[in-house]
């Protein structure tokens, strides 16, 4: 069997893709998640986008090693049920169970932080590297460790949930129901909400412009808004880029990788960003006089989820 089949189920899309041994997609296809639907309808729509990747290929069942699913939330990854995901609004759901009976096929389900960092490890040139942390920056904070060469996710599964371990205490209301997370300060979300209440706060700002030219502002516009020279925008990115910086230290302090990728739409402000994130997690770690961990951003974009997911039974512990 040469293949493997992964999916990457998100929030508003579900991409599934077909994976050789290379860790290669071959062939790859997204379509909306409508969460709204309800668990089986959404579970049986992956069922279905399994089987159509497989006819598209011309493969049959028999051609894949399994089915590997990335997933928001808590997931035990053993029997691939799902103890709860907020951005699915699932809890206690059996989503590995469901599609392993309907497809009559082995079925791996893991976190999707953690699927993202295992696609981006497997694609690391350095094959020496064992240690490695990703987190994504977008709506939330992701968050993915490979321990030994293997996913690691927890002796229950609740663990790699570092978007919401604490920032500032008491801090800023966080999805999650806890206050000041890391996710509710260095998250895409974060930026925006902050760059709002600054335009609302003052008008006569260069942010405050934007908001009135667009209706609203992203996270986008903030970045080039800051290389174009904006300092209210420059002054929020900063701020933004030393709320990563921090979760990064807390990373390296507790478990100090060979090797940490930053994933997410920001990979692509790399250029502004990441020598201001290195900066910071160098003047700032515990041991200062070892070699800092490499920092780095995230070389394969949205097709690591879909890569780690497909390869998720030979990694989990
Ligand atoms: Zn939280």
């Amino acid at each position: 069997m040469k293949y493997f089949a992964g999916i990457d189920l998100g929030g508003t899309t579900i991409k599934g893709g077909i994976v050789d041994r290379e860790n290669r997609i071959i062939y790859s296809k997204s379509i909306d998640t409508v969460v709204e639907r309800g668990f089986e309808a959404v579970a049986e729509d992956i069922a279905k986008l399994v089987e159509e990747l497989l006819i598209i290929n011309n493969l049959e069942m028999d051609d894949i090693e399994y089915v590997g699913v990335g997933s928001p939330g808590a997931v035990d990854t053993k029997s691939g049920k799902i103890y709860f995901s907020g951005n699915l609004g699932w809890e206690n759901v059996e989503l590995g169970g469901y599609l392993k009976s309907r497809l009559k096929k082995e079925v791996y389900v893991g976190n999707d932080g953690a699927c993202a960092a295992l696609g981006e490890f497997l694609c690391l040139e350095d094959k020496n590297v064992d240690s490695m942390a990703m987190i994504t920056i977008g709506t939330g904070v992701g968050f993915g460790f490979i321990f030994n060469g293997h996913m690691y996710d927890g002796a229950t599964y609740g663990g790699g949930e570092f978007g919401h371990t604490t920032l500032v205490f008491g801090g800023e209301q966080c999805t999650c129901g806890q206050k000041g997370c890391i996710e509710a300060y260095a998250s895409f979300t974060a930026l925006i909400r902050d760059a709002t209440r600054f335009a609302s706060d003052n008008p006569k700002s260069c942010i405050a412009q934007i908001v009135s030219q667009n209706g609203k502002i992203n996270g986008k516009d903030i970045f080039e808004a800051a290389k174009k020279g904006c300092p209210d925008a420059q002054m929020l990115t900063e701020r933004f880029i030393e709320y990563i910086g921090a979760g990064i230290v807390n990373i390296i302090n507790m478990l100090d990788p060979q090797v940490i990728v930053i994933g997410g739409g920001i990979s692509r402000s790399s250029d502004y960003f990441l020598p201001k994130v290195i900066k910071y997690a160098s003047e700032n770690v515990f041991c200062r006089q070892a070699k800092l961990s490499e920092i780095r951003v995230a070389a394969r974009g949205n097709e690591a989820g879909i890569i780690g997911a497909a390869r998720l039974g030979d990694y989990i512990k």
